[in-house]
């Protein structure tokens, strides 16, 4: 086998690496770069190889940083299968549609407004994005699939989102794991991260590689009293959250809070039209949940759904919130803060120190949300400079990724065999202490892959 690396090394956004095995390629996801515009829309614009000569896709989940480049694979002549598992395929359905629905608005705004200058094009269109979702193939978790050459792919519960993999490659010599991207154990809605079986050789995420979070336990706790704070001074509520995963689990946290009287019954609204589909897959899916939520379900209870939820397709309902009295809850996407409705909110909100802003996951270099959590008084949101005023929380406690503690007991029962371990998607500051203490913990080497970086196993 050869393993090439090109993204999310050395980062945390556009994860894709290129294995090689009985003289056939292989992509391992085929994300998106995320970051500072301009920067990520020349690495977006740019494969490192020929989309044709690629013969297959295993994807590990849904999360567009890891699937969103899929409709420009396949822009560029890609043909082959892309194998994953079919609730990533359904997420993948909402998602890649709703990507190339931004891409294609964003492209029409910015020729409307320059009509003198060389038209753009989006990174990919609906019509990509179309011709892509034909070409899914679903693989069950724990089931063994040829997938061209010699090699067979079997995929293990990741715990990280619905439907995330961890896979694992053998060609009859090697056996390879790739993590996709490690959950955490307790976290809700979703079932753990199972364990893998033995392995030679282990590419593994590293995002917060260099530190511990508090305990998913203390969530529940913490949403209680940021929320409690918030009415108490009058004020509102403004959860910038991931469409997918991170939205319908503070909806069933909100659920629970409301369902013990440890929170007043007040409006909350989702307003995202991709967490109004997405919520439809989860539904759709309930071999994927743990115990906790299958009760919601044999109760005759909706877990995704309760009197005081409101789920916002429309833009004009949307509007109708700036308006709007009284203490309430808004949760809406993109989870940094880049795009999406939670920059009208966040206008509308941020400058009112009645209101908090609650940020609910990873907040990557460069990003609005990164901005937030460091505590810059003054923001830019639409092009406007905008006084940060609110209170400015993080709930920490729902990270979907491992942290440092976890990522080594994940890996524990593949260290009997395995020789190296290659980290990717972490920043520096993540990957580097991970490394020493892989080496210092189990005496196994772990190497930060950096892009271009060839390796033979
Ligand atoms: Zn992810």
């Amino acid at each position: 086998m050869r393993l090439t690396f090109s993204g999310a090394a050395g980062c945390v956004t556009g994860s894709q690496h290129l294995l090689e095995s009985g003289g056939k390629r292989f992509l391992l996801d085929c994300g998106m770069f995320q970051g500072r515009r301009k920067e990520a829309e020349k690495k977006n614009k740019t494969l490192p190889f020929d989309a044709n000569s690629i013969d297959a896709v295993l994807l590990s989940h849904a999360h567009i940083d890891h699937s969103g480049r899929l409709p420009f694979l396949v822009k560029n002549g890609f043909r082959g299968p892309i194998y994953t598992n079919p609730a990533t395929i359904d997420l993948c359905h909402a998602m890649l549609r709703d990507t190339a629905h931004i891409l294609e608005s964003d492209a029409a705004f910015v020729n409307k407004h320059h009509p003198d200058e060389e038209p753009v094009e989006p990174l990919f269109t609906m019509q990509d994005a179309e011709e892509t979702l034909a070409l899914f193939q679903p693989v069950r978790y724990r089931t063994p699939t040829p997938i061209g050459g010699n090699l067979t792919m079997e995929s293990f519960d990741a715990g990280h989102i619905l439907g995330s993999s961890a896979i694992v490659l053998r060609d009859g010599h090697t056996t390879l794991a790739f993590s996709g991207d490690v959950g955490r154990p307790g976290l809700p809605i979703i079932r753990d991260p199972e364990p893998l079986p033995p392995a030679d050789y282990l590419i593994m995420e590293s995002t917060y590689g260099g530190r511990r979070h508090p305990r998913e336990s203390e969530a529940l706790g913490k949403l209680e009293t940021v929320v409690s704070e918030t009415f108490a001074r009058g004020g509102r509520l403004i959860v910038p959250a991931f469409a997918v995963g991170r939205t319908q689990q503070l909806v069933l946290l909100l659920h629970q809070l409301m369902n013990e009287r440890r929170l007043p019954a007040v409006p909350i609204y989702v307003d995202s039209p991709l967490a109004v589909n997405v919520t439809d897959v989860f539904r759709a899916h309930p071999e994927c949940f743990d115990e906790e939520t299958r009760r919601y379900l044999e109760n005759g209870e909706d877990p995704f759904g309760f009197r005081r939820l409101t789920y916002i397709r429309d833009a004009a309902e949307s509007k109708k919130l700036n308006d709007l009295r009284g203490p309430f809850i808004v949760i809406s996407a993109s989870g940094m803060c880049e795009a999406g409705r939670i920059l009208h909110h966040l206008r509308h909100n941020i400058g009112d120190p009645k209101n908090t802003v609650l940020l609910t996951g990873y907040q990557a270099e460069n990003t609005l949300g990164r901005k937030l959590a460091d505590g810059m008084k003054t923001v830019r949101i639409f092009g406007l400079p905008a006084i940060v005023r609110a209170r400015i929380e993080s709930l920490d406690e729902l990270s979907g990724h491992a942290d440092s503690e976890e990522l080594l007991n994940w890996m524990k029962p593949l260290t009997p065999t395995l020789k190296r371990v290659f980290l990717v998607h972490g920043e520096p500051q993540s990957s580097t202490p991970l490394a020493a203490a892989i080496h210092s913990t189990y005496g196994i080497e772990a190497v930060v892959a950096s892009p271009g970086r060839i390796e033979e196993i």
